[in-house]
């Protein structure tokens, strides 16, 4: 049997930097083990800055790939969604080479596993190439009640697609957000048995809490825009994430996808329903359609599980979670790189239920590697 040597001033096992260690890994990728310098012998391979897990990208829209570039910065978020609408139909040539590009950014950027928004069939060829992994959430909206049956049909034969290809713990039907599902949307999608992981955009924006507290804000000017009739909406007087989270049910996992107007009352309210939530944050795209970023050490400060991801090219310069990283140090250097590194490896693998394989440098896992400088 021989072994690959991979040596760094840092290596990071998805738990707690080490100095000075060598990883040792099979032929294979399988880890061996870790060591010390003077335990490791010969042939060992110096690597340039942190060695750690291959990132794991817990949100992407990789369909939507062709959009870089299309979308003006700091349109807001309701301003962004109507230029998504208008703007993702291209040839399909075109969207599917853009995917394919984008998959192998994501591949030499360190991702090794990616959860991402399918919409459409688009991305089905090539992740059955198994570059990555791809946990698949089918993405399910409709405001309307009226039209929930119609649109529980469509995505549902979209899951179907994806489920034909991948095993059923790597596809899910999942809420697109908030604001676009009505009630009996939920319940179907609630009760469908296959879920096990789900995800949700949660207050990306401000006017997602005030379209559920009173009624107002951006919200209605974008259902305006959009000609849909709302009178049947009744605000809750409580916030976005306060107003739906009741419809999860035990045993879903949920990852709450951007948290930039989340509160410390929702997250306690979040740890008192006891729902099974991963925070996944997005600091790029955040950034990139309204320059404000999530609150990031309050939820540090209440323990909540916090994973990355990249979103979609529409919101995002690229798909690198090392640059996730790196934002995020730029404007909270106060938080160790440990704890960020751990975000972007062995977090996102718990997330996504895959970290029996992904996430941290343990003897037998196959995490694949990436190199954080
Ligand atoms: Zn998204």
């Amino acid at each position: 049997m021989r072994f690959n040597k991979l040596s760094a001033k840092q290596l990071f096992d998805g738990y707690r930097i080490r100095e000075n260690s060598v990883l040792i890994l099979k032929d294979d990728g399988a880890v061996e083990n870790i060591v010390s310098l003077e335990e490791a012998g010969d042939d060992v391979q110096e690597v340039e800055g942190v060695l750690t897990p291959g990132f794991v990208n817990c949100h992407c829209h990789l369909e939507l790939s062709h959009l870089k570039g299309a979308i003006p910065e700091q349109t807001g978020l309701t301003g962004f969604l109507l230029q998504i609408m208008q703007k993702r139909v291209f040839p399909e040539e075109t969207i599917l080479q853009a995917i394919v590009d984008a998959e192998q950014e994501m591949q030499e950027s360190g991702i090794v596993a990616v959860g991402d928004i399918c919409n459409t069939t688009h991305t089905l060829t090539q992740k059955q190439k198994n570059n990555l992994y791809y946990h698949n959430f089918v993405e399910a909206m409709g405001a309307q009640p009226a039209a929930a049956d119609r649109n529980f049909g469509i995505y549902k034969s979209v899951y179907r697609i994806f489920s034909d290809h991948f095993s059923m713990d790597r596809v899910s039907l999942t809420p697109h957000a908030p604001y676009s599902m009505s009630d009996a949307l939920w319940e179907k999608l609630m009760s469908f048995p296959q879920n096990g992981i789900l995800s949700i955009h949660n207050q990306e924006t401000e006017a997602e809490n005030l379209w559920f507290e009173q009624k107002t804000g951006a919200f209605e000017q974008f259902f305006k825009a959009l000609g849909m009739e709302m009178d049947f909406f009744k605000p809750s007087g409580k916030t976005s994430l306060q107003t739906y989270l009741h419809h999860f049910r035990p045993g879903h996992r949920v990852i709450l996808v951007h948290n930039v107007y989340t509160s410390p009352s929702d997250i306690a309210f979040v740890h008192q329903a006891g729902t099974d939530v991963f925070w996944c944050l997005c600091p790029h795209a955040n950034f990139y359609i309204s320059r404000m970023l999530p609150p990031v050490e309050l939820l540090m400060q209440n323990n909540c599980n916090i994973v990355l991801g990249t979103d979609s090219l529409a919101s995002n310069h690229q798909l690198s979670i090392a640059a996730e990283i790196k934002l995020l140090q730029q404007y909270f250097p106060a938080i160790p790189l440990e704890n960020m590194l751990q975000w972007a490896t062995l977090n996102g693998a718990r997330a996504l239920k895959i970290d029996h394989q992904y996430g941290s440098f343990e003897k037998g896992k196959k995490p694949g590697i990436a190199v954080f400088k």
